[in-house]
């Protein structure tokens, strides 16, 4: 992070929070078609679609989120960016980390892996094979 969102072409167009609600179809709005440019750097599982997206030319971090209300009268879909700052980013990590956990890279970007999770699914996908005849 080298310098103030207003030097940066992709940044000076994404407001500090963004959030489109999305109820019947409808939209209220739109985003900046700027986030479409930020880069997954982070993805944190079981956290509600959470993902830290960052900015390819100047570094800034921003937070995505996607939230699903079920409601009788019609779901809603929200989805927000919010930009933050690296020390955010590390007490968020720090909270949503789970107890036996590590970071791997595919290629695009971090994932923060359960693996205590990631056992039991194994062990999960083994006892489906045991079972076979
Ligand atoms: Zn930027």
């Amino acid at each position: 992070m080298k310098s103030d969102r207003a030097d940066c072409e992709i940044c000076r167009e994404i407001p500090r929070v963004t959030s489109v609600l999305e109820k019947h179809g409808e939209t209220d709005g739109e985003h900046p078609a700027a986030v479409g440019r930020l880069v997954v750097f982070l993805r944190i599982p079981e956290s509600n679609h959470q993902e830290v997206r960052r900015c390819p030319l100047c570094g800034h971090f921003y937070l995505y989120r996607y939230e699903y209300t079920y409601l009788t009268t019609g779901s809603e879909d929200e989805t927000t960016y919010e930009w933050t700052t690296p020390d955010r980013v590390l007490a968020l990590y720090a909270v949503k980390r789970p107890q036996r956990s590590e970071l791997r890279f595919d290629g695009a970007a971090w994932n923060l892996v359960d693996l205590d999770a990631e056992a039991r699914r194994e062990a999960q996908k083994k006892r489906k094979t045991a079972r076979r005849p």
